[in-house]
C-alpha cells in the first residue's frame, strides 16, 4: 500500500521537526525514541531535536549497546527496552479513581510494534468484555509509523510475516533515507494522516527515490538477524508439552520476568488493594504481572506451575501456540526484545529450533 497507492511524498529533516510541532500544536503529547543514558527509550519529545541523532544500536542475545553511526539517522536503531504498550496498557494504574486520558501521537512505531498494538486490540479491546480504559486511550492516538530499513540482529519480524514494511494501523508512515540528502518518504494511511499531509511541507517523490525505498525494504527483509523456524509452531508446542527441553531451559532461565515486561504483547496483570495505616483510605491498583512469578498461578494450596521449566513452557507455548486458540493470532510479532533483554541470553527462536530438532531426532 505504501508505495502503490497513493505514491509517497518526501519530507526533509526540517519537515520531520515541523511534523512534531504540528502534532504538539494539535494538543498531542508526542512520544518517540530519544536517548536516555545508555538506551534509546520512548518518551515525550518537546521537539524534533529530541530524536536520536546518528545513534544506532548493537543487539544480540542478552546484549544492547548504543553506537555512533556515520550519519544523522533518527530511526535506524532496532526496538529498545520499552514498547508502546506502556502508553495504552500502563505498568501501574489505579482502578478505583478517575483517569486522565492523554492524547498521544506515537512517532516512530515500527511494523512489529504496529502488529503488537493490533494484537493488544484483539486481547484488551475486543468484545464481549473490552477494557474500556484501554479503548479510550487507543481512540486518541495518532500513529506515525516507520518502516524498518535496518533491522537488528535480534529481529525476526519478516519470518513472522509482519515486517519490515508497515501495511496498516498508521496515520502516516515514514521510510528514512540517509546519504547525501537526509529525507523521509511519507504516505498517509488515514483521513487524519491525509489532513496532516496537507499542512506539511513536502514534495513528490521521484521514481528513483521510490525504487530505492522499495529496495531498502527488500534488503531489510533479507538482513533480519534471526529467523523463526518454518515449522508448525502451534502443533510443535502442543506436542512438546512433556519434552525434557523445558528443564534444560530452566537451568539457564532466572525467572526474572524481563521477557514478559519488555514484550509488546504480554498483557497479564495483577490487582492489589492498599490501605493507609489508619484503615480509612483504600485504593485498588492494577499492575503488570508475569507468568514467571510463582504468585501468578497461585491457587488454593500453591502455584499451579511450581518449576521454572513449567513457567517458561507456559510463556513460550502461549506466545507461539495457545494464543491462536484464544485470540486467533500469534502472540509474538518478532520484535526480538525478549532476546536482547534476557540476562541469560535465552533466545525464543533458538528454543523453537531446538524443540523442532528434538522432535525430528529418531
Ligand atoms: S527467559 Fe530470560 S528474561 Fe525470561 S524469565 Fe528467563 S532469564 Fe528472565
Ligand atoms: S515474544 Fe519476544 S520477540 Fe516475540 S513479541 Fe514478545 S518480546 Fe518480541
Amino acid at each position: 500500500m505504501l508505495f502503490d497507492h497513493p505514491p509517497p511524498e518526501v519530507i526533509d529533516r526540517a519537515g520531520l521537526d515541523q511534523l512534531v510541532k504540528l502534532l504538539r500544536a494539535d494538543g498531542y503529547t508526542v512520544i518517540g525514541p530519544t536517548v536516555r543514558g545508555d538506551a534509546i527509550v520512548l518518551a515525550e519529545l518537546a521537539n524534533g531535536a529530541d530524536l536520536p541523532d546518528g545513534i544506532g544500536v548493537d543487539t544480540d542475545a542478552g546484549r544492547y549497546r548504543l553506537r555512533r553511526r556515520g550519519d544523522r539517522a533518527v530511526f535506524n536503531h532496532s526496538a529498545g527496552p520499552q514498547s508502546w504498550k506502556q502508553f495504552v496498557h500502563p505498568p501501574r494504574q489505579r482502578l478505583d479513581g478517575p483517569e486522565t486520558v492523554h492524547r498521544y501521537a506515537f512517532l516512530g512505531t515500527r511494523p512489529c510494534d504496529l502488529a503488537a498494538l493490533a494484537v493488544l486490540d484483539g486481547v484488551l479491546g475486543a468484545a464481549p468484555h473490552p477494557d474500556e480504559r484501554y479503548l479510550a486511550r487507543r481512540d486518541e492516538i495518532f500513529v506515525v509509523a516507520v518502516n524498518c530499513v535496518e533491522p537488528g540482529s535480534t529481529c525476526f519480524c519478516a519470518s513472522m510475516g509482519i515486517g519490515p514494511k508497515a501495511d496498516r494501523g498508521y496515520d502516516l508512515v515514514l521510510t528514512e533515507r540517509t546519504g547525501h540528502e537526509h529525507r523521509f518518504l511519507i504516505s498517509a494511511g488515514s483521513v487524519a494522516g491525509e489532513e496532516m499531509m496537507d499542512r506539511l511541507s513536502h514534495r513528490r517523490a521521484s521514481g528513483g527515490e521510490i525504487a530505492a525505498g522499495l529496495q531498502a525494504l527488500d534488503d531489510a527483509a533479507d538482513s533480519m538477524g534471526r529467523t523463526m523456524p518454518e515449522v508448525d509452531l502451534r502443533g510443535l508446542l502442543v506436542r512438546a508439552r512433556r519434552s525434557d527441553h523445558w528443564e534444560e531451559v530452566a537451568n539457564r532461565c532466572l525467572a526474572c520476568a524481563n521477557c514478559t515486561m519488555v514484550c509488546p504483547t504480554c498483557f497479564c496483570t495483577t490487582v492489589e488493594d492498599t490501605t493507609d495505616l489508619e484503615g480509612d483510605h483504600a485504593e485498588r491498583w492494577q499492575r503488570w504481572g508475569s507468568c514467571f512469578d510463582p504468585d501468578f498461578s497461585f491457587v488454593h494450596g500453591g502455584p499451579v506451575r511450581e518449576t521454572v521449566g513449567s513457567r517458561y513452557r507456559q510463556w513460550m507455548s502461549h506466545k507461539l501456540s495457545t494464543w491462536y486458540d484464544q485470540f486467533g493470532t500469534s502472540g509474538c510479532v518478532g520484535c526480538g526484545r525478549c532476546i536482547a533483554w534476557c540476562p541469560a541470553g535465552i533466545d525464543l527462536t533458538a528454543e523453537a529450533a531446538a524443540l523442532a530438532e528434538k522432535e525430528e531426532a529418531p
